[in-house]
């Protein structure tokens, strides 16, 4: 199942989309009560999926919206806390980074964790803004973006893939200067919508297996990155089970499972991002999100 959240920022809608439409889920329910975010339909589990899934198939076409006159907010417009990221989750990014830095390669013995603001998440669609008094370096890293479903501490590898409710595309857009600058990842992660996410969350059991999809990032139309999800060093379980050591997973957590090679900075010469230049990250059976440097 696909799910969207559409309408304003003020009065987020929950949908489920079927091809090109959409079916606005609170409105279909009527009396039925169904979850009304994106939030609490993760967090009401298996059985609010099946009674979407009943909705859904009694609902006439004519009851439906085009996903095309639809604007579409990231699927989780406030999460709860600030985004999991991996960084130099694949070799080649990691070599890249360490090339572009002169430093020694050094590939992660254990998952690179940051996050970023909540305060960044941005929709699928909308404008990054870039103020040239505040970075001149902002770059893209497309990544696969997991969606935890439900509760866990401790998680072993092998129950991992129970607690993922879907996926989604994210933007990982980084203010390099400001990354490097202030030592610490967070504030050059975090500017004001510097996590384009979405277009939707694709449920889990879409997805056969989350490590042999292509994940590609375009500038202008320009490929810039072009690997697969089978590249990442720590997989998605392994990511859950590390993570959740002594850390409790809460259903909408949000974890961005790092970049492959290709970035701005590690290019010769650098590119970075420019007012006007349009960056697409697409992952194979999820989507592409298309956003527009302000
Ligand atoms: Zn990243």
């Amino acid at each position: 199942m696909y799910f969207v959240t559409f309408g304003t920022p003020t009065k987020p809608r929950l949908g489920l989309v079927e091809g090109d439409a959409v079916i606005d889920l609170a409105k279909a329910a009527g009396d039925a009560r169904l979850p009304g975010d994106m939030l609490s339909l993760i967090e009401a589990g298996p059985a609010a999926l099946k009674k979407i899934a009943r909705l859904a198939a009694k609902t006439p076409r004519a009851a439906r919206k085009p996903l095309s006159s639809l604007r579409l907010l990231a699927p989780i417009p406030h999460p709860r806390r600030n985004v999991f990221c991996l960084g130099l989750n694949y070799a080649e990014h990691a070599k890249e980074s360490a090339e572009a830095r002169g430093r020694e390669v050094k590939l992660p013995q254990h998952p690179v964790f940051f996050t970023k603001a909540t305060g960044a998440v941005n929709g699928p669609f909308d404008d990054i803004p870039c103020d040239p008094q505040v970075t001149q370096q902002l770059d893209w890293e497309v990544e696969l973006g997991v969606i935890i479903g439900k509760a866990g501490k401790n998680i072993p590898r092998e129950k991992a893939m129970e607690y993922v409710f879907g996926y989604t595309v994210v933007n990982d857009v980084s203010a390099r200067d400001l990354q490097w600058n202030h030592q610490q990842f967070f504030k050059g992660k975090s500017l004001d919508g510097a996590c384009p996410m979405g277009p939707w969350i694709v449920t889990a059991d879409e997805i056969d297996n989350p490590h042999a999809l292509a994940i590609r990032c375009r500038v202008n139309g320009v490929t810039k990155q072009d690997s697969t999800t089978a590249n990442m060093i720590f997989t998605v379980p392994a990511i859950v089970e590390i993570l959740s050591r002594g850390l409790t997973l809460q259903p909408g957590d949000v974890i961005a499972t790092g970049t492959p090679s290709g970035v701005g900075f590690a290019r010769t010469p650098p590119e970075f991002l420019q007012p006007g230049d349009v960056v697409e990250c697409e992952v194979e059976k999820i989507g592409v999100i298309r956003n527009r440097i302000a």
